[in-house]
């Protein structure tokens, strides 16, 4: 949340220094151009209004009407109002009509190298009469509105008429009676003005672009490595319920047997007493078991492996012939074939002999089946030696079987049903990515998995 909130901020300050730049350009745009246009206009209708010739007009309109404006001034002013208004319009369509700026500026731009896609206005901004030295009275603009008519187009085709195109602002005055003063504005826009302006602010918008690209980067990443932090705790503290659970239960037995062989009614009797050490011995052997799996989380974190030339053969054999003491009053078959002959792999016996053990060991954990049938078989192949491992257990979901190598994964449904610390394929992967070797699962839900690894 507080992310995204300064997210919002950050972009909202990017953009109004990318606006203030944008300003900042349009308002210097042009500025040397523009002078050298102002010094060259400004001689060129020196003594003279708006453009050559344009102050005989204004002059000729204004003195012909002297006479009749101030004797409409002193007696009726709303007639005046009229009159002088139709004096304006005469003089702004006399100036339209007789303007020659176009081949003046044309003149201007191409003298100076300027750029040649423009277009310009002139305005009249104000006019004044003086019926007496310097008593001026306003007869344009025609309303006191200062919005409306604040300046008058008597030439050019540019219609957008603002302060960054303005080029000189003239204003004209002789300081006698029956005289007028006059103001008037040239105004000239480069055609790609806006391109030009962005393409300068371009590499200042890229940069700051770039740094929300970047500021939005480095959120993602701090975002996901929260969740996979937060993914890790809850699964440590899922380890940590698990083995809480896996080492009380032993515990608990050793205690109750223990307890029992306290018993003075129960001491005598022989058969008890062999029942119940038999627990223990039992139960300590799990623990042992339980101490060794921890323990190797610590170690596989930094395994290396002890490699040496073995008989696969012998070692396999041995490890299911020793798994079968373990199991033999429960109603599991565990088999074992093999076509490879004798032959030495280099690898690490423990690690293999973990492994084995580890795979074996679910093939009857997750197994519902009332005869559970394990079927180790050891083949050769073109390339490698094949170690399959199948049982007719509950068999895996296409999505339990993607995460089963995870460390510290237990499916919820086959957890609650048999006792793990989710470490037994985590040390099959470890092992066999340790050794370079491959594995393969194919599983069917309710029907077995099969375990097939391919030894290099
Ligand atoms: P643990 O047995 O301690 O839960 P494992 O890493 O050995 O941890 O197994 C992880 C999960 O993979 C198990 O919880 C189980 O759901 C699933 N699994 C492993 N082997 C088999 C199998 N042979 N058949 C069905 N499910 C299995």
């Amino acid at each position: 949340m507080i992310a995204i909130f300064s997210m919002v901020i950050l972009s909202a300050v990017q953009f109004f220094l990318l606006y203030n730049t944008y300003k900042i350009q349009d308002e210097h745009y042009f500025i040397n151009e523009k002078s050298i246009i102002n010094d060259d206009y400004t001689l060129r209708i020196a003594n003279d209004k708006i453009f050559p010739g344009g102050a005989k007009i204004i002059d000729d309109t204004v003195m012909e009407n002297m006479d009749t404006l101030e004797y409409l001034y002193n007696y009726d002013r709303k007639a005046f109002q009229q009159y002088s208004k139709s004096v304006c319009l005469n003089i702004f369509k006399t100036l339209k009509q007789k303007n020659n700026l176009d081949s003046i500026l044309a003149g201007i731009i191409k003298k100076r190298h300027l750029p040649q896609k423009y277009s310009y206005a002139v305005c009249v901004r104000n006019i004044d009469i003086a019926f007496h030295v310097n008593r001026y009275i306003k007869i344009y603009p025609f309303t006191e509105n200062p919005n409306d008519n604040q300046e008058y187009i008597v030439g050019g085709q540019l219609r957008h008429i603002n302060k960054q195109n303005l080029i000189t602002d003239i204003t004209v005055s002789t300081p006698i009676g029956h005289s007028y003063r006059f103001e008037f504005s040239l105004h000239l826009e480069n055609a790609n003005r806006n391109q030009l302006i962005l393409l300068s602010t371009l590499p200042i918008f890229m940069l700051s672009l770039l740094s929300i690209i970047s500021i939005i980067v480095l959120f993602y990443i701090t975002y996901t490595n929260w969740i996979r932090q937060k993914k890790l705790a809850e699964m440590q503290s899922d380890f940590i319920n698990s083995i809480t659970h896996e080492f009380n239960t032993p515990l608990t037995a050793i205690m109750v047997a223990n307890k029992s062989l306290q018993n003075e009614k129960i001491v005598p009797q022989n058969g008890y007493i062999k029942q119940l050490t038999g627990v223990i011995q039992r139960q300590t052997v799990r623990l042992n078991e339980l101490f060794g799996q921890v323990l190797n989380l610590t170690i596989t974190n930094e395994a290396q492996l002890k490699i040496g030339k073995f008989n696969i053969n012998d070692i396999v054999a041995q490890t299911i012939s020793d798994y079968q003491l373990k199991i033999e009053n429960q109603n599991v078959i565990l088999s074992y074939q093999s076509d490879v002959k004798d032959r030495e792999v280099r690898l690490d016996a423990f690690w293999l002999t973990t492994m084995l053990q580890n795979i074996i060991e679910n093939g009857i954990k997750y197994n519902d089946k009332n005869e559970k049938n394990i079927a180790v078989v050891l083949r050769q192949s073109q390339n490698a030696i094949l170690l399959i491992v199948e049982d007719n257990g509950i068999g895996m979901s296409p999505n339990t079987k993607n995460k089963i190598f995870e460390k510290f994964y237990r499916h919820n449904n086959s957890a609650a049903s048999a006792g793990g610390l989710g470490l037994g394929l985590f040390y099959v992967k470890q092992c066999i990515n340790m050794h370079k070797w491959s594995i393969e699962i194919d599983s069917t839900e309710t029907k077995g998995s099969k375990f097939t690894i391919s030894i290099k």
